[in-house]
């Protein structure tokens, strides 16, 4: 069985076209599944009845498992969405005065092991398809749209989420074969509509994918830097030793000709006592000299095991400072969803360590049943 979610708009105009029917009828598929969340083949009441009939024998749309659905105090909520075998993603909705934003995840697990991410702690697991990045963004409307979800920018029966953020689990450029479909998903008016610059990819610096993003879906480039200095940064994110600075940094001035926004956002987590002095915000500001960018400093979200604290929050405005003098766009992110341990690209090893623990117990539980 085909998931629907899994074809972007090239694909769904070629698997009909394969089966003799008009290149409409993607459209019309595409507007369904994507403008109007229908669950299963049998809604989709423009078709006639002999095509919904064969469709529903060779596709399906396939809503993902929902493990655990939190909304915290300040309104941000977080799905944990089951990805088989014991392992689970999340996808956290962040609403804001004038957008709602949601993190979405690429893969289960990481392999990139950078130093201070819970994800990359629990090794990799495997790629999520295009069906299930996609998925993110269509169970988050549909799941929104269907409780009534109210906010200042959510026009009367119009999809909820207005911006995506690849920054939950998972390097989204060492899945470049199913994030790609799933952006321009993401991009197309036959499905979400939206535009480039609200649609915005994390990288850890994969070098050569930067270039292949640039050719083939060129959309808001944010990299996470942490540190300005290679020996520092191999430690901290060690695909560094692959691809060093100087090559991350020519590969952002080459992305942004094309890019929708003409800078690069670089996000730099706060490490107490590691990558937060003053000198070190000395470093980035050299390093940054010829690349147009704004700043995102994260607070360190702290989990079980791990070796990092947050820096104080005066060391953090300090550095910020540093930077803002020497012109550099800075902010300092805010921590969001902190009862449910929910801000975008701080997701929560605790809680997926637990629900993983959990979910181990219940396979077994069941294997041996
Ligand atoms: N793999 C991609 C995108 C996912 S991580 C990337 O690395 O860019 C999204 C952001 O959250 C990255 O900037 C990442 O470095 C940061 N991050 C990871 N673990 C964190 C933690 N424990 N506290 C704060 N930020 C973290
Ligand atoms: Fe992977 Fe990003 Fe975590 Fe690094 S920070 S381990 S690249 S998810």
């Amino acid at each position: 069985m085909i998931d629907l979610k899994d074809l972007d708009p090239a694909s769904l105009e070629a698997f009909f076209a394969e089966r003799g029917e008009k290149p409409f009828r993607a459209r019309q598929v595409l507007r369904w599944v994507h403008q109007r969340f229908a669950a299963n083949v049998g809604e989709m009441s423009d078709l006639s009845k002999p095509l919904r009939d064969t469709l529903a024998t060779l596709a399906e749309i396939k809503a993902p498992a929902v493990i655990r659905d939190t909304t915290a105090s300040d309104g941000t909520r977080k799905w944990l969405l089951d990805a088989g075998n014991g392992n689970a993603v999340e996808s956290v909705y962040i609403p804001e005065d004038d957008r709602g934003t949601l993190c979405i995840s690429s893969q289960a697990g990481c392999a990139l092991d950078c130093a201070f991410c819970s994800t990359g702690k629990q090794g990799f697991n495997r790629n999520l398809s295009t069906g299930e990045i996609i998925g993110q963004l269509w169970h988050a409307n549909r799941t929104l749209l269907a409780d009534g979800t109210t906010a200042p920018w959510i026009e009367q029966g119009r999809p909820p989420i207005t911006n995506v953020v690849m920054m939950g689990m998972g390097e989204p450029l060492a899945n470049f074969d199913n994030v790609v479909p799933a952006l321009r998903l993401m991009l197309d008016d036959r499905a979400y509509g939206l535009s480039r610059r609200r649609v915005t990819l994390s990288t850890s610096g994969l070098v050569p994918q930067i270039d292949r993003l640039r050719e083939e879906c060129p959309v808001a480039l944010a990299v996470s830097l942490h540190a300005a200095n290679d020996s520092l940064r191999d430690r901290l994110v060690p695909i560094n030793r692959k691809h060093p600075l100087k090559d991350l940094m020519a590969a952002c001035v080459r992305y942004l000709p094309a890019a929708p926004r003409d800078f690069v956002t670089f996000e730099y987590v706060m490490l107490d006592g590691v990558n937060d002095s003053i000198s070190h915000a000395d470093e980035l500001i050299a390093l940054t000299r010829n690349v147009p960018c704004k700043l995102n400093l994260i607070p360190f979200n702290p989990f079980p095991g791990s070796e990092f604290r947050t820096s104080p929050r005066g060391r953090i405005l300090d550095f910020q400072k540093r930077l803002q003098d020497a012109s550099l766009v800075t902010t300092v992110r805010k921590t969001r969803g902190e009862d449910i341990a929910a801000a975008c690209g701080q997701l929560a090893g605790q809680v997926k360590d637990r629900t993983k623990r959990r979910l181990a117990t219940r396979i077994v539980a069941a294997s041996t049943q």
